[in-house]
């Protein structure tokens, strides 16, 4: 069943430190001060009214919610202690820092019906976190992450591959050490340039090179693949568009794009076509390709740049995309004269670190 999230932004709030990259009002939208008991409720109220009979969870976003002064936390989590004993409501989620949860504080949150904590991670490389100035160790993660999942949370970790400092080599071996600490779900945020951030100063003076869209499409693809092999669901890449980073003033320089997954997820797919299509005789013949339903525009490619690019590369011509309602997500099948090829993307794509084109 689908839940609505009733989403509160906590900017800044709780949170002593200026990563270079954070400016949380243009990424969230955040709001400037706590919402009141009265607030809280009256929202979640409002968004139960238009769920209809769903299910609704509670998400504190932003900021670093466990960061807050320990009354602050229970002023924003006690309003909704009834809603979560009647099942009004299914769970609260709350984002924070690894390094502002230990094992009082994950007590606390348990108590509290906090069924989901997501860790701002962003690298499990010391010299990278240190030059992001994040004031904490990739050590804190795993501590972090053994208390929550102690206390039965489910956790999120988030990445950021591109931030100062990191090169593939080392935003797949955080990637590799994300995937060890077998998190719940991931987020893959590739690090883009904001107005008024550090990074944006750093960028300015030469000093900082943001990862093209390429580039980064390129990174994340292998990300999501090993994400995708070690069954860790990616329920986000790349920063939510809003109204301020859509005007495009907001974003200073980096691969920000409004629908980077589907870029990553036809690429991805694009991979596996030109597998499918080596077999295919260069006779001058289209060939029809089938896919599960959901993923014909990740086939296509937007303004069918996969279509385009296999027959510029390749010499394939592709006649038709059809959604086969028998195939799962990473399954696709290649029919023309020669016969049926049929491939899937866990099993017939393999990258090494070697396959990514960035310095
Ligand atoms: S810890 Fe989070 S909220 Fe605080 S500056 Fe860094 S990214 Fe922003």
């Amino acid at each position: 069943m689908k839940v609505t999230i009733v989403p509160f932004f906590i900017s800044h709030w709780g949170c002593p430190h200026r990563c270079v990259f954070c400016d949380q009002r243009k990424v969230a939208g955040a709001e400037d001060v706590l919402p009141a008991p009265a607030e809280i409720l009256d929202r979640v109220a409002a968004y139960r009214r238009s769920s209809g009979s769903g299910s609704v969870e509670v998400a504190f976003y932003g900021g670093s919610f466990t960061g807050l002064p320990r009354g602050e936390q229970e002023l924003l989590l006690k309003p909704l202690q009834p809603l979560l004993a009647s099942g009004e409501v299914s769970g609260v989620r709350v984002s924070t820092r690894p390094d502002s949860v230990d094992n009082r504080c994950a007590a606390f949150l348990g108590r509290m019906g906090v069924a989901t904590v997501e860790l701002g991670v962003q690298s499990l490389d010391d010299r990278v976190l240190e030059l992001a100035g994040r004031g904490h160790s990739a050590a804190h993660v795993a501590a972090a992450v053994s208390e929550l999942k102690g206390e039965g949370i489910r956790v999120g970790l988030q990445l950021m591959p591109g931030l100062p400092g990191d090169s593939a080599e080392t935003s797949l071996a955080s990637l590799a050490g994300t995937l060890a600490l077998a998190p719940d779900f991931m987020r893959i945020y590739p690090t883009v340039v904001l107005v008024g951030t550090r990074l944006a100063e750093l960028f300015a003076a030469g000093s900082y090179r943001p990862l093209t869209l390429q580039q980064a499409v390129a990174l994340c693809k292998v990300m999501l693949h090993r994400a995708m092999l070690a069954r860790v669901p990616v329920i986000r890449m790349g920063l939510q568009p809003t109204e301020d980073l859509g005007q495009g003033g907001a974003v200073v320089a980096g691969p920000y794009h409004p629908a980077f997954r589907q870029l990553v997820e036809a690429e991805l797919r694009y991979d596996l076509l030109v597998r499918l299509a080596a077999e295919v005789p260069r006779d001058g013949a289209a060939v029809e390709v089938s896919c599960s339903p959901d993923r014909v525009s990740d086939v296509v490619g937007q303004r069918r740049s996969n279509l385009k690019r296999l027959l510029r590369e390749q010499g394939v011509r592709v006649s038709a995309v059809r959604g086969d309602p028998l195939l799962s997500s990473p399954d696709m099948a290649v029919a023309g004269p020669h016969g049926v090829r049929s491939g899937n993307i866990l099993t017939d794509l393999k990258y090494s670190d070697k396959d990514i084109n960035y310095v």
